[in-house]
């Protein structure tokens, strides 16, 4: 597959509402914050345990590794997201425009 090798060059808030990612193909993907929280893979959020969150604001916002995310939201509550997920959820014109490739395929 090729993006087995991909990893996350850097990423960085846009402003409030927003994370980009800049990854080691070039892509540079941009990400809604609801939405990750909305996906967040923890057991809880899993689990339907927790209600959708008041604020979608972060806190911290981490690379960990090459290929992982920690984000850590004002409410205290926090994620990890795997670059698979991260991609999948790019909302670039690019990525929205081509369905039919999911990136996990
Ligand atoms: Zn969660
Ligand atoms: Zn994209």
């Amino acid at each position: 597959m090729s993006e087995a090798g991909m990893v996350i060059r850097r990423m960085a808030p846009v402003g409030r509402y927003a994370l980009r990612v800049d990854w080691s193909d070039g892509h540079e993907s941009i990400v809604a914050l609801a939405g990750l929280r909305l996906r967040c893979t923890c057991r809880a959020c899993q689990a339907g345990g927790i209600p959708p969150p008041a604020t979608t604001e972060l806190d911290r916002a981490e690379a960990l590794g090459d290929a992982s995310l920690y984000l850590r939201w004002r409410d205290g509550h926090e994620s990890f997201f795997f670059q698979p997920e991260l991609r999948g959820l790019c909302r670039c014109a690019y990525c929205v425009a081509e369905p039919e490739r999911p990136i996990t395929g």
